[in-house]
């Protein structure tokens, strides 16, 4: 039904204006979007949801949010469900009294354990009916399953969870035990449910409005209203990813939706998504994109990305992935009042952490970072000689005010006024400012020499408006979760070897020979954003340890929900390239290629280097290089930037591109 036909007053029978949410509404919104009719149909159905909560029961509203996304609380705070597969087993032998040979029948037959336990649930006979279940009641149980912990919490967990499938009947079963495995596969993608919230949003109250029903021409308004909606809580998204606080202020009766940006503030521990660089073929493409403005050459130094927030005494560090990472760089927690000037009281640092020899100063890879244990117990001992430093390049926030406004060289001014280094713990990054574009070749070559992996070019000032105009994207400002033309990677790879790409696993083949048993080959695919697909760009089967293999076998098992009985509706892969099980996007690998070529079988840009033949682009010789677990599903390559790579890697002429460039 679309949003505009759709009557939020019409209520299912099972449920009553001013009666809590019944659980059941969500399991069907769910089944529905994953019947996969598109896009727009999904963002409708979820839209269409919102609006009959935001009617009939409000209070209901964060909860449904939560639930629709297939989590219980922000990434950033930790609490994670990810029951396994064997727990929701258990539980559901004992509500369902089906024998252990049924459930494998069942799960062979079925695939998803969602699905399974669905079918056992429907063979129980029931004596006593018990009341339905709510959105807030099995929001609170879920959360309260993610915060248990200590020697009883299996047991407690597993009565929990039996309870909650005694009383869910039908699809809330399936979706029950998909939200509990942490895999919704029902394609509520964050952007969708975004969309789906602004849609929600105006259209209660330009549309649904109870006072004044439903106005003549009121719903062109609602269409125009929508799309700058999104735009803005796209924004407020990457500056406070967190629905505890966008929801209830979005949906403020005494506001003005729109006026979300306005209203929220940046808030100390709950993090900003990062900006991030472009890449570039080379310096002197670097150096040619920023000709005529005012830029800075910082070091591009080989560590782990660290958002430092510190208030009121308390420091919270955040991964590139908005993950907590406080309890890894503990040693960083305690270093950071001596690394304050006396006035600095609060403060969001974007920095880079790198391992180092803590008596020379002397840096280390980036992978001795990884022997860190993700969670200490603050001693010293627990950090196995892994010494770090940081190098802080940008200021996000001093003192109670959010910088990300004013241009980089005032925060650049700012950030060094408002802190010291610290000797081989924290360091201000080798800086060249204003520079001539000789002293730069320099500078790179002292940079790969030190160990850097390159250089960040960055704009230091507010363009001209007619260079703006010319040359698109070019903010001095932090624009968090943007890829802009004024940041500009210039890396070794890119001009010494072919580089590297972000993909992720979607796929696998059964091996033969020395890998029979394992997983070899495997599928991946870049993102395009366009069409919210993933889209496949080689088959991998060198990089890997046998130990790695074995790992594997592990992390993909039908128990948790990571191998998929279908092709998941967001692949776009041939079908003469079905590998023997889909996995579900979740890993991310980079890989390095020997080149890009165009593939009658991969469907990475397809169409666009070659609009007639229909070929796609994919990647030669790929070879593992590691596991990027920094990096989420937004990070993965995109199908257009693969095809820049193909273009300026030489192998098609300029016309392609202005022909691309063109469409
Ligand atoms: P890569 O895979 O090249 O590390 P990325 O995709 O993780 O890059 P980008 O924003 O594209 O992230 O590249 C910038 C990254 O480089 C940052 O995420 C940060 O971790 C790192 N970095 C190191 N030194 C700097 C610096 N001086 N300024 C900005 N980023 C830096």
């Amino acid at each position: 039904v679309s949003l505009q036909s759709y009557d939020p007053k019409a209520l299912p029978p099972y449920w009553q204006s001013g009666k809590p949410t019944p659980f059941a509404i969500i399991a069907s919104s769910l089944r529905s979007i994953s019947l996969d009719k598109g896009r727009i149909a999904a963002s409708d159905a979820l839209a269409n949801l919102l609006r009959s909560v935001l009617l009939h029961f409000p209070a209901d509203i964060l909860s449904a949010v939560y639930l629709l996304s297939g989590t219980v609380a922000p990434s950033f705070e930790g609490l994670e469900l990810g029951v396994g597969g064997q727990v929701i087993v258990k539980a559901a032998r004992e509500v369902s009294g089906v024998t252990t040979a049924e459930v494998k029948r069942l799960l062979d037959e079925k695939g998803d354990l969602g699905d399974a336990v669905m079918e056992m649930k429907i063979k129980q006979t029931t004596l006593f009916k018990l009341p339905p279940l709510t959105v807030s009641s099995v929001f609170t149980t879920l959360r309260s399953l993610a915060q248990l912990k200590g020697a009883n919490s299996q047991a407690t967990r597993q009565q929990r969870i039996q309870r909650l499938l005694s009383a869910a009947q039908g699809e809330e079963v399936r979706w029950l035990v998909r939200i509990l495995t942490g895999n919704l596969r029902s394609g509520t993608a964050k952007l969708t449910l975004l969309g789906a919230l602004a849609k929600a949003a105006v259209a209660n109250r330009e549309w649904d409005d109870p006072q004044g029903g439903k106005r003549r021409g009121a719903w062109n308004k609602v269409v125009e209203r929508t799309k700058e909606m999104e735009a803005v809580l796209r924004s407020c998204w990457s500056v406070c990813p967190s629905w505890d606080i966008l929801v209830p202020a979005l949906f403020d009766p005494q506001f003005d939706p729109l006026t979300l940006s306005e209203r929220l503030r940046v808030h100390l521990h709950i993090p900003i998504r990062p900006m991030l660089g472009k890449i570039t073929k080379d310096l002197p493409e670097a150096l040619d994109k920023l000709d005529g403005l005012s830029y800075v050459a910082d070091w591009k130094y080989d560590g782990q990305r660290a958002q430092i927030h510190w208030g009121g005494g308390v420091a919270t560090i955040f991964s590139r992935h908005l993950e907590n990472n406080t309890g890894k760089f503990f040693d960083v927690v305690n270093m950071i009042p001596q690394a304050c000037v006396p006035t600095t009281s609060s403060f969001i640092l974007d920095a880079e952490i790198v391992a180092i020899d803590g008596e020379t100063g002397k840096h280390k890879p980036f992978q001795v970072l990884s022997n860190r244990p993700k969670k200490t117990q603050g001693e010293l001992a627990d950090l196995k000689g892994s010494d770090v430093c940081v190098y802080p390049f940008d200021l996000l926030y001093l003192n109670g005010e959010s910088l990300m406004q004013k241009p980089l060289r005032e925060r650049l001014h700012l950030l060094h006024a408002s802190f010291s280094p610290v000797r081989h713990r924290f360091q201000f990054t080798n800086q060249l400012l204003d520079a001539a574009q000789d002293d730069v070749e320099t500078f790179l070559s002292d940079a790969l020499a030190g160990g850097a992996e390159g250089l960040m070019l960055k704009l230091l000032d507010e363009p001209p408006e007619e260079k703006k105009a010319e040359r698109g994207a070019l903010l001095a400002t932090y624009e968090p979760d943007k890829r802009c033309n004024s940041w500009l990677k210039v890396k070794k790879d890119y001009s010494d070897s072919f580089r590297t790409f972000d993909l992720v696993v979607i796929g696998a083949w059964w091996g033969n020979g020395r890998k029979a048993g394992w997983y070899s080959p495997f599928l991946l695919a870049c993102w395009n954003p366009k069409t919210e697909r993933y889209e496949s760009v080689c088959k991998v089967m060198s990089g890997f340890t046998d130990d790695f293999y074995r790992e594997q076998l592990t992390a993909f098992t039908r128990e948790n929900g990571m191998i998929s009985p279908k092709r998941p509706s967001g692949y776009e892969v041939d079908d003469h390239l079905t590998p023997d099980m889909w996995f579900e996007p979740v890993h991310i690998w980079e890989i390095r290629g020997a080149d890009l070529t165009l593939s009658p079988t991969h469907s990475a840009a397809r169409g666009v280097v070659e609009p007639t033949s229909g070929r796609g682009v994919s990647l030669r010789f790929p070879r593992f290089v590691r596991v990027r677990t920094d990096k989420g599903l937004e990070d993965v390559t995109t199908s257009m930037e693969s095809m820049y790579i193909y273009v300026f890697s030489g192998q098609v002429g300029l016309g392609v591109l202005t022909h691309h460039l063109w469409k």
